[in-house]
């Protein structure tokens, strides 16, 4: 045998050249902010899910060093052998706090909270009910837990319903996933009814408030605040890593969960602890979170201004800081990102398969100056009226 068993995946890659859907890095240079240097080129940026601004901020970069400082740079190991430290304690109440709940668990990142959590919740004898534009995470932890695995039509509570009639009574324990943002379209998870349809039918619910921490609800605890769902019984995930400034995950619920968590999360008993800068940045921006309204009020600002300026144009539904000019083909998803790009703004093209559809996916942030969401919106304009409109919403 002679045969080379790599040789596929050449032909793999070859496969996904072919189809459109091969995806390259881009190199950032320096701190990320409102601008940023792309390969060199200076950019207004509308790519980043920084939506507070604080991933370049110096008070979170001062955390970093003085706790790097103190404690070492990494945790040198899992939380249950030698990695745990009382800065993770102080992350997990920070975060307790802020999202009104008994306690919380910090894990390495929002991925692994996800699978960790939804593989020890539910097996093979349960039901997880899923919106089908969950994230990635989501729907590969309800794979690895062996559950059956049921989608329902996105947001269409209507259709969970007719599926919780159907399947519920087949299994043993439920538990209904989604995200709260769902972060390629920018709309909302309509929770308290997902909530009221979950106690009806006996099932946890699940859900992810990765997009939703530190931008929606009065104090900033996300969806769940946003709605009026604070103190009702679900497990609620999440990352350190977009608003918060950071890296790593959450889950945030009661005592008795986050305690089950620690003896059967696989991702989270089986992985170095976060380290000290990330634990320590994380926990500087939930103390600005909960002290600096002003930075979530100017994020909203932000939004409610550029969504005005592109009423009119093919905007997806959304009640977030994610806005998506929706486009008819993947070719022209890329071309308007290009032309974007030319005029000085970075906003990536998001297609199929990682979506049904293509689109233009801008995120907004609190840094950003009006005059830099103005910028934009006259390069779209500008380019609309060179394609002759035609990305212009019933034309
Ligand atoms: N959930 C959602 C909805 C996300 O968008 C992401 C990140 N793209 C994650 C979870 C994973 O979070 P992390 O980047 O911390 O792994």
């Amino acid at each position: 045998m002679s045969s080379n068993p790599y040789a596929w995946i050449e032909e793999s890659l070859e496969t996904i050249h072919c189809a459109d859907w091969y995806r390259s890095v881009k190199t950032i240079y320096g701190r990320p902010g409102a601008i940023v240097n792309l390969e060199g080129q200076s950019l207004i940026n509308f790519a980043s899910n920084d939506y507070l601004g604080l991933a370049g901020d110096d008070r979170l970069i001062q955390a970093a060093i003085e706790a790097t400082k103190e404690l070492g740079t990494g945790s040198t190991g899992s939380r249950l052998l030698s990695g745990h430290r009382e800065l993770h304690e102080k992350l997990e109440s920070a975060i307790a706090s802020l999202k009104q709940t008994e306690d919380a668990l910090v894990f390495s990142s929002g991925y692994l909270a996800n699978i960790g959590t939804i593989s020890a919740l539910v097996g093979r004898r349960d039901v997880i009910f899923s919106d089908q534009y969950n994230h990635s995470s989501l729907k590969n932890g309800a794979k690895l837990s062996g559950a059956k695995v049921i989608d329902y039509s996105h947001c269409n509570l209507a259709d969970l319903e007719t599926k919780l009639q159907q399947y519920r009574q087949q299994y043993r324990r439920c538990l209904i996933v989604s995200d709260s943002i769902f972060s390629m379209d920018g709309d909302l998870c309509p929770l308290p009814q997902l909530l009221s349809l979950a106690e009806a039918f006996d099932c946890m619910v699940l859900v992810d408030e990765a997009h939703a921490t530190g931008v929606m609800g009065k104090t900033g605890a996300g969806c769940v605040e946003h709605f009026g769902c604070t103190g009702k019984e679900l497990i609620q995930v999440g990352t350190l890593s977009k608003a918060l400034g950071s890296l790593g995950g959450y889950v945030a619920g009661s005592a008795t969960l986050i305690d089950f968590l620690r003896n059967r999360a696989p991702s989270w008993i089986y992985t170095t602890g976060l380290s000290p800068a990330d634990t320590a940045a994380a926990l500087a921006a939930i103390e600005i979170v909960q002290t600096d309204r002003d930075r979530r009020q100017q994020l909203w600002r932000n939004v409610n201004l550029l969504k005005q300026q592109l009423a009119g144009l093919n905007l997806l539904p959304s009640e977030s800081p994610i806005i998506c000019l929706g486009l008819a083909t993947p070719a022209e998803a890329l071309t308007l990102a290009k032309q974007l790009k030319e005029r000085g703004i970075f906003a990536p093209a998001i297609r199929p398969p990682t979506v049904p559809t293509s689109r233009i996916r801008f995120s907004v942030m609190a840094t950003h100056e009006p005059n830099q969401i103005q910028q934009l919106v006259i390069s779209i304009t500008s380019i609309l009226a060179e394609d002759d409109k035609r990305w212009k919403s019933g034309e």
